[in-house]
This record gives structure tokens, C-alpha cells and sequence, in this order.
């Protein structure tokens, strides 16, 4: 199947840099959000973000133009219903996604593949739900979604091989390499990555080492680019716990269980870098340690 446009779903950090790279890649997107403020927000990072890869001699000036031109901000969640393929981006909690697709079915043409970002929520439970589980998978993309290089997908139980295909072609089309991945919570970045990060985080908690101990060791002493908790920060600690809570209860096993830590700074709303404040406190010129 030929896919021109594409509607994406949840316009954070995620969904802006799916949107940038699908509309440089010449596809018309289409971005909503239910926070007009977010979707506001998310232009104007893309902008950034395209300028700079233009800055940096990457992209043509004329390129950058034309890729915003094809980005339409739409609050309206029905007018993305006819879109070729939708990505699903919005915050990962079960709910809020169920409701994104119980409010897209009655607007979607006969053709259109429905996909997930998700990091972790069952692909064939959130098909099963829709009207197309045989057009549904997911549609996993790396933080930051312009420089990383893999993307997961996801056949869900139903998933037929002409959507699987597609999604597959689009990914090609994009210049990123995919992985395919069984349905299983977390699949397969986030079901080894996410019980080391929890891990740090206990490591933290137990005292074993402070924040700048913790990163350090794992930079120098396991060649990692990034330490744990700067990684968290990263990509965010309220998904970082949303994604532990599913492999905890998808799995049913206890060494999986979520550092009550972990839980701690998302309940006090620090949530990383998207809120100013995690691991590190990102309001100053540096990061500085939060422990
Ligand atoms: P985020 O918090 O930056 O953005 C989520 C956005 O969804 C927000 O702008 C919010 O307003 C919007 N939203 C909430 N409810 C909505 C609704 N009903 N309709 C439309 N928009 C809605 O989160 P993120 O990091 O961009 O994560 C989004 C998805 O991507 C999650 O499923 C997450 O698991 C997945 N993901 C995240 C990462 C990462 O590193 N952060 C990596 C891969 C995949």
C-alpha cells in the first residue's frame, strides 16, 4: 500500500520527532494534540530542531521549508482519521490510548493502518479493541527520534503481513533500520534497558552510590554514551515507571518491581527533563544532582 499522509497522535516529545522526520522523509502529516499548548510547543521545537540539522549543512534550507510546510497541526482528533497510516504517540497509559482509538474508529477511511508508539503496552489487547486488529502493530521509535537510527515493529497476534510490509517500507523510506519484535510487554529495547535503569535507580536508593557515582561507573566502566539516571531523565520518569508497571504486571514476576524511589520522584511530579527536574535539576546552567 501507498502511503502519503500520516496522522500523529500526541504531539510531546516523541510525536514532534516523529512528525519531523516523517514530513522531511516527504510525507503530509497531520499532528494533534488535546493541549493546544503542547501542539504550539511542538512546532516550534521542530522548527529548532530542522534548523539546526540545516545549521549543521544536513538538510537544504529549501529542504527545512518544505518538510514544515507539510506539517498541519490539527486539534481536531476526527480530521486525522482519513490519514494513510496513524502513529498513536500520546502519554503511555493504557486509557488514554483506548480512548485516542474509541474516538478515532468512526472517522478512519476503509485503508487506514493504525499504529502505536507505545514502549510497552500490548499491541494485540489494544487491536482487539479497534475494528482492524489485522491493520494494527506497532510502530516503536528511539529517543530522540531524529538521530536514532532503529525502529521497532511490532506484529500484534492479528496483524496481517501487507501491514506489516508497509510499515516496513515506510520505516526504509525514512533511512532507519527496523527490528521486529514479538508482543510481548516491553519488547525487546525496553524489556533489557528499563530493569537497568530501575536497577540505578536502587542502586541510588540503597546508597550504593549518588547520582554522579551511578552515571559515572556506567559511562566509564561499561562504555555506556549516557548514565542511567541521565537517561531516565531523558526520556522521561513518569514513562520510565509506566513502562516498569507493565513488565511488573505483564510478566508477574517480582524482579521487575518498580523502585519505590522511581515512584517517589514521579509523584512529586519530577519527571526529567521535559519537567526541569529528575535526576538532575535542569533550571541551572548545569545539571546538578537532585541526591
Ligand atoms: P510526552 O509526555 O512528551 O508527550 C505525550 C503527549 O501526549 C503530551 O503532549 C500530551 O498532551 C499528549 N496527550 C495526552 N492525551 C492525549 C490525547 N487524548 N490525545 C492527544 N494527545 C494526548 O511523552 P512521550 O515521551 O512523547 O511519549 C509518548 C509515547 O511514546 C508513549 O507511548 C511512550 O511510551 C512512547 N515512547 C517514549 C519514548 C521516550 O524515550 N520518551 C521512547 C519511545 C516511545
Amino acid at each position: 500500500m501507498d502511503i502519503r499522509t500520516v496522522g500523529v497522535v500526541g504531539a510531546g516529545q516523541m510525536g514532534n520527532g516523529i512528525a519531523h522526520v516523517m514530513a522531511l522523509a516527504g510525507y503530509e502529516v497531520r499532528l494533534n494534540d488535546v493541549s493546544a499548548e503542547a501542539l504550539e510547543k511542538a512546532m516550534a521545537t521542530i522548527r529548532r530542531n530542522l534548523e539546526r540539522q540545516a545549521g549543521r549543512g544536513k538538510i537544504g534550507e529549501a529542504e527545512m521549508e518544505a518538510a514544515l510546510g507539510r506539517i498541519l497541526p490539527e486539534t481536531a482528533l476526527e480530521r486525522i482519521g482519513a490519514c494513510d497510516l496513524i502513529i498513536e504517540s500520546a502519554t503511555e497509559r493504557e486509557e488514554i490510548k483506548q480512548k485516542i482509538f474509541d474516538a478515532l474508529l468512526p472517522h478512519l477511511a476503509d485503508h487506514t493502518i493504525l499504529t502505536s508508539n507505545t514502549s510497552s503496552i500490548s499491541i494485540t489487547r489494544l487491536a482487539s479493541r479497534t475494528d482492524r486488529p489485522e491493520k494494527f502493530m506497532g510502530f516503536h521509535f528511539m529517543n530522540p527520534v531524529p538521530v536514532m537510527q532503529l525502529v521497532e515493529l511490532i506484529r500484534g497476534i492479528a496483524t496481517d503481513k501487507a501491514t506489516f510490509d508497509t510499515c516496513l517500507g515506510v520505516v526504509e523510506k525514512l533511512g532507519k533500520t527496523a527490528a521486529s519484535a514479538e508482543d510481548f510487554p516491553a519488547f525487546i529495547v525496553n524489556r533489557i534497558l528499563m530493569p537497568m535503569i530501575n536497577e540505578a535507580v536502587y542502586t541510588l536508593y540503597e546508597g550504593v552510590g549518588n547520582v554522579r557515582s551511578i552515571d559515572r561507573s556506567m559511562k566509564l566502566g561499561a562504555n555506556h554514551p549516557m548514565g542511567p539516571l541521565e537517561l531516565a531523565d531523558f526520556i522521561g520518569l513518569d514513562t520510565c515507571l509506566a513502562i516498569m508497571n507493565v513488565l511488573h504486571d505483564g510478566l508477574a514476576d517480582t524482579k521487575y518491581r518498580p523502585c519505590p524511589l522511581l515512584t517517589k520522584y514521579v509523584e512529586a511530579g519530577w519527571l526529567g527533563r521535559k519537567t526541569g527536574r529528575g535526576f538532575y535539576d535542569y533550571r541551572g546552567e548545569e545539571p546538578v544532582p537532585t541526591r
